[in-house]
Formats: structure tokens, C-alpha cells, sequence
């Protein structure tokens, strides 16, 4: 049986979701534990109460990852005749690890806002509060001629060369790579002590900064030759905007009524709270998961016929219903969308490496609402 360590898992998870991505302040990364063991079971949450530990223990859970943090404010005691001392109490006696990604998850590209519009079936999304601007840079790599071709593959698969809807661009041009291999060398081309000439190309292409490691390690493991040579340049070329919340439109327009249905079904709610005229038609729609509704003006801005948020506070229903905007408030819990989106993107990893960890999804349902 093989697993990965902690750190390993969790290294892999930021590539989804990098702490840089989080808003100030926000209390993201590792909680309680430690991620220096092996890790054999990971549960996904959306919330640690102490009924999901409870679980945890049971399933014999090493790593939990939640959305929301099980510490936001500091704990000034750990006594575990209360629920807050007991959830961390019962976490290091049983060795459960717990590691927090909230706004950085909500911003991530294939985080909990694009999640939702993929439940909400929008297309043409866009980000609808912008709180992240990415920085662009160019890769210049120099490969033996017949190996080009799967460079350009290699480096257009792990995110480099998008420019607006084309992916793979890259420049190419023909040239003469030379080198001599020293003591010590073991060359693919070539042998020791004699200068060599090899027909290259330098390929060309461009990367977001956020994904440098990544595209540099795509390279560097399709490259054949032992010392690759490469160069990485910054730009003044503005990069990706990423952010809170995204705008898109439904496939066909639908009253408002009818939308509600939707988002009730494709959301898995059992009730959904509505501001506006149930016969007004809607096919722009703003989501944003979690306690949005300061943003309502965001969403009424850029053009929305609905905005989809939860925790809609009485005066602002009043505000953007004034203003003719449509609200649906599914609740905050809508984004436990992020449980089967997390166990989708880590169980790809461990099928990749050939673990042998399970990944499960939390079964409590922690939404503290009913509707009667
Ligand atoms: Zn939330």
C-alpha cells in the first residue's frame, strides 16, 4: 500500500487553490494537527462542527479539508466541556488533521464559484468582483528539433500559451543549440570533451505567473536533455483577472419563477428565498457563494437580471428590488458544491500516482436552517 505524506497532498490541493488567492485577514491553511504522516484517508467538508469530526473518526480520517475555517477567531482556551474546545480536543486525540481554504477556494479557478455555475448551467462566465490580477510571463525553452512537438503539447497541457480562446500558442524558431559536455556529464547528445552542434528550436510561449511551478515542471520533466536551457522573463502584459463571484448567462431565458425551480434542483435545496416579480425574465445571472449580498450593486452593474447569493440582509433585498434587480437566496450552505469538486480534483491525483488513499465527502448535513 502506498500513500502520500501531508505535505505531499496538501502541495497538490494549492495548486488548485494557492493561499495567495485569499482575502486579508482570512484565516486559510493548516488548522490543528500536522501534516507530517502519512495520509490514508481525507474527508472534504464544507463546515468542521462537531458532528463532522464525529464522522471523521468513525471513517478514520486522516486529513480533513474544509472550505470554512474551524478557527477563525482566535481560541483564547481549549476546555472540552465546550463544542468549540471539543472539536479540537477529539481532532488531536485521534490524529485528524484539519486544513482550511476559504476565500482562496472561493477565487480559485474550478473553485466554489465556478462550481456553481457549472451546477447553475451558465455559460460565457466571467469573474463579477475582481480581487486578484495575475501576472503574465514568457517561457523561451531550447529543444532538440524532433522533441518540439511534444514540448509545444506538453507546455500547452499545463496552461501555457492561452490567449483569450486559443490555447498552445507558441513561436517557434530554427537554430543551432551548442554544448560541451564536461566530467561528470552524461549527455543525451553527444559525448564528453567534444563541442557539439544540434539542430534546436526555441518555443516560445507565455504563462500565467500563478502557475510557474507548474509549467516549469511540465517542461523540465518532457525535456530530454539533463541540463535544460531555459528562460523566464517577466511582462508589462496584463495577466487573468480572478475573483469573487461570476456572471454568465442560462442557455435559454426563463422567468424568474422558473428560475428559482432551477436553482432550487440544480443547488439541492429544499427552499429558496425571492426578491422581485416571478414573471420577470432572466437569462443574465450573477452567483457568488457564501454571504454575498454587498455585492448586489456589483451584479446590477454588469448587467444581471438575477443575482444568486446567500444571507440577504432585509435592507438590501429593499435596496436591489428598488434598483430592479431579481435576488434568489438558496442559503450560504449552497457551497457544498466545493465537497464532490475537491474530491474530484484530489481523487485524479491519486489515481495519477497510483495511491492508494480514499477520498470521501463529509455525509453530515451541517445546514443549521430548515424551512417548515
Ligand atoms: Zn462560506
Amino acid at each position: 500500500m502506498r500513500f502520500p505524506n501531508g505535505q505531499e497532498v496538501i502541495q497538490v490541493f494549492e495548486k488548485l487553490a494557492p493561499k495567495s488567492l485569499a482575502m486579508d485577514g482570512d484565516k486559510i491553511g493548516l488548522q490543528i494537527g500536522t501534516l507530517q504522516k502519512p495520509i490514508k484517508k481525507i474527508m472534504i467538508t464544507l463546515d468542521v462542527l462537531e458532528d463532522v469530526v464525529d464522522e471523521a473518526i468513525v471513517k478514520q480520517v486522516d486529513l480533513i479539508i474544509a472550505h470554512h475555517p474551524v478557527i477563525y477567531n482566535p481560541l483564547k482556551t481549549v476546555i472540552t466541556d465546550n463544542p468549540s474546545g471539543r472539536i479540537v480536543g477529539k481532532c488531536l486525540k485521534n490524529d485528524i488533521t484539519v486544513y482550511a481554504a476559504h476565500t482562496n477556494l472561493d477565487v480559485a479557478i474550478g473553485g466554489v464559484n465556478d462550481l456553481l455555475t457549472v451546477a447553475l448551467e451558465l455559460e460565457d462566465t466571467e469573474v463579477l468582483v475582481p480581487t486578484f490580477e495575475d501576472s503574465l510571463k514568457k517561457l523561451a525553452v531550447y529543444v532538440p528539433e524532433d522533441h518540439a512537438e511534444k514540448m509545444r503539447n506538453v507546455l500547452g497541457s499545463a496552461g501555457a500559451g492561452y490567449i483569450g480562446n486559443y490555447s498552445h500558442c507558441t513561436f517557434n524558431s530554427a537554430g543551432t543549440g551548442t554544448f560541451l559536455p564536461n566530467d561528470g556529464a552524461n549527455p543525451f547528445i553527444g559525448e564528453q570533451g567534444k563541442l557539439e552542434h544540434v539542430a534546436e528550436v526555441k518555443i516560445e510561449t507565455i504563462f500565467p505567473g500563478s502557475i510557474q511551478n507548474k509549467v516549469i515542471n511540465a517542461m523540465l520533466k518532457a525535456h530530454p536533455y539533463e541540463e535544460p536551457a531555459y528562460d523566464i522573463y517577466p511582462l508589462e502584459n496584463k495577466g487573468p483577472t480572478l475573483g469573487l463571484g461570476r456572471i454568465g448567462v442560462l442557455k435559454k431565458e426563463m422567468t424568474l419563477k422558473e428560475f428559482a425551480e432551477h436553482v432550487k434542483s440544480s443547488l439541492d435545496v429544499s427552499g429558496v428565498r425571492v426578491v422581485g416579480d416571478l414573471g420577470s425574465i432572466v437569462r443574465k445571472v450573477a452567483v457568488l457563494g457564501g454571504d454575498g449580498g454587498k455585492f448586489w450593486s456589483k451584479a446590477k452593474f454588469k448587467g444581471a437580471d438575477v443575482f444568486v447569493t446567500g444571507d440577504i440582509y432585509y435592507h438590501v433585498a429593499h435596496d436591489a428590488m428598488m434598483e430592479g434587480l431579481n435576488m434568489v437566496d438558496p442559503g450560504h450552505n449552497v457551497e457544498k458544491v466545493m465537497k464532490q469538486g475537491v474530491q474530484k480534483y484530489l481523487q485524479s491525483f491519486i489515481t495519477e500516482k497510483k495511491y492508494d488513499t480514499t477520498v470521501i465527502t463529509s455525509q453530515v448535513h451541517t445546514d443549521p436552517f430548515q424551512f417548515m
